[in-house]
């Protein structure tokens, strides 16, 4: 799995190929270009500042070519660890950190709405923002994140490897002995920070889920607010808050307790670290000098690559426990990315040429996940220009026929036909665009009101939102709103439910559709805005393909016909009239509403 999700998150790096090529070179050559270090300071000291047997001049010269040696050094070494890892890394940095939330918003926008229903808005927040990024923009150079997964992690494995085998070589070639140290170093601090870091990876990935549940509660109550509030309910929702809060404070101490003993500083850099390992090497070395077995250049070389053998060694684990640090995120997100939309067009579908409004339901049964049939053997036929509603009692499937209708999602069996041609073999988009849907209630974008009737078209002269607010009937609303059409909305918690629903029929309308699908467009009204809206629907849907469900009877007496809808499937279709006398489920509501509205 580790091999997996990283194969698939390194193709990020597919549009930067030159770039990440540049990185990898850079940081192959980092690491041994730090040791010729050691190396050229060795021939200084012996060959020149030492060699008193040589003549003067000889001693001069190879001293003034060891420091042309150093500046030709110094700069490649700048070039190589510092030009190109910051201005060709933060620039892979950026555009993957974008590349990679741009694809994660995508593939969840592009998942059915099954998906969506199982995770909280809030997780989805969450996952996309955090787990990509960890963090904000200014961020994302640290380590452990995704990002630093593809652009960086990788690649320093690379410079540290090549360091490593460059500084053992060297070793090797002064005295083999001091391998034996690096030995028992690595004996000690390999496992042991192994096991420092799967107990942070444990933690880190609880407090990840913590932090997303936090999301998805300080989401919740801000979106229940008006609801909170009106319960009194405030201080209750407040302490649930508070709650994800101190869980979220607690892991993050565990967190940083980890850290601070383990990982970062206690274990590693006073039991483990630089201080002990370089001393003991140098003891070593000085006896050897007195010993006349090593010489001053030696000792300086062993004093470099021990400071640097050290360095590769700790930092080779510290990658690999950085690697595995990001793979938290990186399997969090690949957890989602990997998921594939059940619902989709298929490949090379043809699309729907223009509509003519016929819709017919061939036997077509559903069924949510895992759930109950709420469908069953459904079928009806739909002539062009028909206006239909559909009737029954609640939990029928009404509302689930329309998502049917939408490919929200899709039948069990059976099949959904436009024009004679069945939905799921076409692509879906052509379909919809010439489909006018109200729904329960109107979404209201953040925007203007033109912005929100143009969600319907965006490309919609001001001449045609104009005409759809007449329609519509809001031209009184626009005219008492500030700024006219360009008034803007916020979220649309300042309009009634009337007026989100007339920017939805200006919504549908600007679309000049093919047929309109309007599920309870006056569920959340009350009677009189709910006669005043269907005269509206009545109106702008003449000679129009039209599906409405509606609660009341009365009111949508206009359409042609009645799809009586009952857990067993279609009772009956017809008139008012043929209704009342052919199905018993009609008489049963007719009646209730008649006793209701007489009340
Ligand atoms: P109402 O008149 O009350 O709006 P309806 O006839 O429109 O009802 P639907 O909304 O289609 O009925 O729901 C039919 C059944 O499907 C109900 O039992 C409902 O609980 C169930 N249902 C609806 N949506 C889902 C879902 N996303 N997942 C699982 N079950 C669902």
């Amino acid at each position: 799995n580790f091999v997996k999700i990283f194969l698939f998150f390194i193709r990020y790096l597919k549009n930067y190929k030159l770039k990440a090529g540049l990185m990898l070179i850079s940081g192959t050559l980092s690491g041994p270009i730090w040791l010729l270090n050691g190396l050229i300071f060795k021939i200084l000291l012996d060959d020149a500042v030492l060699a008193t047997d040589l003549p003067i001049a000889e001693r001069m010269h190879i001293f003034y070519l060891c420091l042309g040696a150093i500046v030709v050094w110094y700069l490649l070494y700048i070039m190589v660890k510092e030009v190109i890892p910051g201005l060709v890394g933060w620039y892979l940095h950026i555009r993957v950190a974008l590349d990679l939330t741009r694809n994660m918003y995508l593939h969840e926008m592009k998942m059915e709405l099954e998906f969506h229903h199982k995770r909280a808005i809030g997780e989805h927040m969450y996952r996309t923002a955090e787990d990509a990024f960890s963090g904000d923009m200014t961020d994302i150079m640290q380590d452990g994140t995704v990002i630093s997964l593809i652009t960086e992690d990788w690649m320093q494995f690379l410079a540290v490897i090549s360091q490593f085998i460059v500084a053992v070589l060297l070793f090797w070639k002064v005295d083999p002995i001091v391998g034996i140290f690096v030995g028992c170093y690595l004996v000690v601090k390999i496992p042991a920070v192994h096991m420092a870091t799967t107990w942070g990876n444990r933690i880190e990935l609880e407090w990840r889920e913590v932090n997303q549940e936090r999301f998805a509660v300080e989401r919740d109550i801000i979106a229940g607010l008006k609801t909170h509030k009106s319960l009194g309910t405030i201080g209750r929702a407040f302490r649930r808050y508070v709650l994800m809060l101190r869980e979220n404070q607690e892991m993050f101490f565990k967190l940083v307790t980890i850290k601070f003993w383990f990982l970062n500083n206690f274990l590693l850099k006073f039991i483990l670290g630089t201080l002990m390992w370089e001393r003991v090497i140098k003891i070593y070395v000085l006896v050897g000098i007195m010993r006349g077995t090593m010489t001053f250049g030696d000792m300086v070389l062993v004093q470099i690559l021990a400071s640097q053998l050290q360095a590769p060694i700790s930092k080779f684990i510290d990658m690999v426990q950085k690697f595995r640090k990001s793979m938290v995120p990186a399997s969090r997100m690949y957890e989602t990315m990997s998921l594939h939309p059940n619902i989709k067009d298929k490949a090379f579908a043809p699309r729907f040429g223009s509509l003519s409004g016929r819709i017919a339901f061939d036997n077509v049964s559903f069924g949510y996940s895992g759930g109950p049939i709420i469908l069953n053997n459904v079928d009806f036929d739909i002539k062009p220009g028909e206006r239909i509603a559909f009737v029954g009692p609640s939990g029928a499937g009404k509302s689930t026929i329309f998502k049917l209708l939408l490919r929200l999602y899709e039948p069990a069996t059976g099949r959904i036909l436009v024009d004679g041609k069945s939905l799921a073999d076409h692509r879906i988009k052509s379909y919809l665009n010439q489909i006018g849907v109200v729904m329960q209630q109107t979404h209201i974008f953040s925007g203007s009101i033109l912005e929100n009737i143009r969600f319907g078209d965006m490309y919609a002269s001001e001449k045609e939102v104009r005409w759809a607010v007449e329609q519509a009937e809001l031209s009184e609303m626009v005219e008492e709103s500030p700024a006219g059409l360009e008034t803007f909305l916020g979220e649309g918690t300042k309009l009634s439910g009337g007026q989100k629903q007339r920017i939805g029929i200006a919504r549908a309308l600007i679309r000049k559709p093919k047929m309109f699908i309007m599920d309870e467009p006056t569920a959340h009204v009350d009677v009189i805005v709910e006669t005043q809206l269907l005269h509206t629907i009545e109106k702008v849907t003449r000679g129009t393909t039209t599906l409405i469900i509606s609660h009341r009877i009365t009111p949508i007496l206009f359409v042609d016909k009645l799809v009586v809808l009952t857990p067993g499937g279609v009772e009956a279709v017809g008139t008012h009239d043929e209704l009342l006398k052919i199905s018993p489920t009609y008489q049963v509501l007719w009646e209730q509403q008649r006793r209701e509205s007489g009340k």
